[in-house]
């Protein structure tokens, strides 16, 4: 990966058919035809993988995946249509990609309503990712709530949960790749403003 150019990489469970909405992420293709073994298989390479170089999906999104593929329940509901939603190149707003209809155009995005029914229904890694980092931080605002409205059972059970664990131990793990990108790419960005300002200054010389 390194020898390719690669600095991090995040993988996302293979799609042949096309989804609900307008999105193009899926391929008829050999390299994601796999039958459920190959995939766990797979699944496993992954975690082996985050020990040698930067894999940014969580173990704890990839022993979700991997619930998926074994048809057992998932730890922590998917965020799509709450936290994270598709945007598509007409500006509408979808839930997520595999959604049939969208939920309006983007500029209505105050006006839609969260759609917080679970559905747990496909396992793309960037919605499972997202929800397996975001979970604590969506418990502890559920429960800020509850206790606010006078539910204090309510509030505690929706903090005190195997699956918030889950996602401070999975945050905690990641937290710092996510420190380095962010330093990589602020970096980047400095180098590309500093030969922007110096060519602008040849041109200006120039003239
Ligand atoms: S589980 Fe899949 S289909 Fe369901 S909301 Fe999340 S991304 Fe969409």
């Amino acid at each position: 990966m390194r020898r390719l150019g690669f600095d991090c990489a995040s993988f996302s469970y293979p799609r042949r058919e096309p989804l609900g909405s307008t999105s193009l992420v899926y391929g008829d293709s050999e390299l994601v035809d796999l039958d459920r073994d190959e995939l766990l298989s797979a699944l496993d390479a992954i975690g082996r993988l985050r020990k040698r170089f930067p894999v940014l999906n969580p173990q704890a999104s990839l022993a979700e995946v991997a619930r998926y593929v074994r048809g057992e329940p998932q730890m922590v509901p998917c965020i799509g249509g709450y936290k994270y939603f598709y945007l598509d190149w007409n500006l509408d707003i979808w839930r997520c990609e595999a959604w049939n209809e969208p939920l309006g155009s983007v500029f209505d995005l105050d006006r839609i309503p969260n759609q917080r029914e679970p559905c747990n229904a496909c396992m793309m890694g960037c919605y499972r990712n997202a929800s397996m980092l975001m979970h604590a931080a969506v418990a502890a605002t559920d429960a800020a709530h509850a206790l606010a409205a006078g539910q204090i059972g309510a509030g505690v059970a929706s903090l005190f949960r195997r699956s918030v664990a889950q996602s401070l131990w999975a945050l905690i793990e990641e937290a710092p790749k996510m420190r380095r990108l962010a330093r990589r790419r602020r970096r980047t960005a400095a180098k590309a403003e500093g030969l922007t300002r110096s060519r602008r200054s040849d041109e200006r010389a120039g003239a």
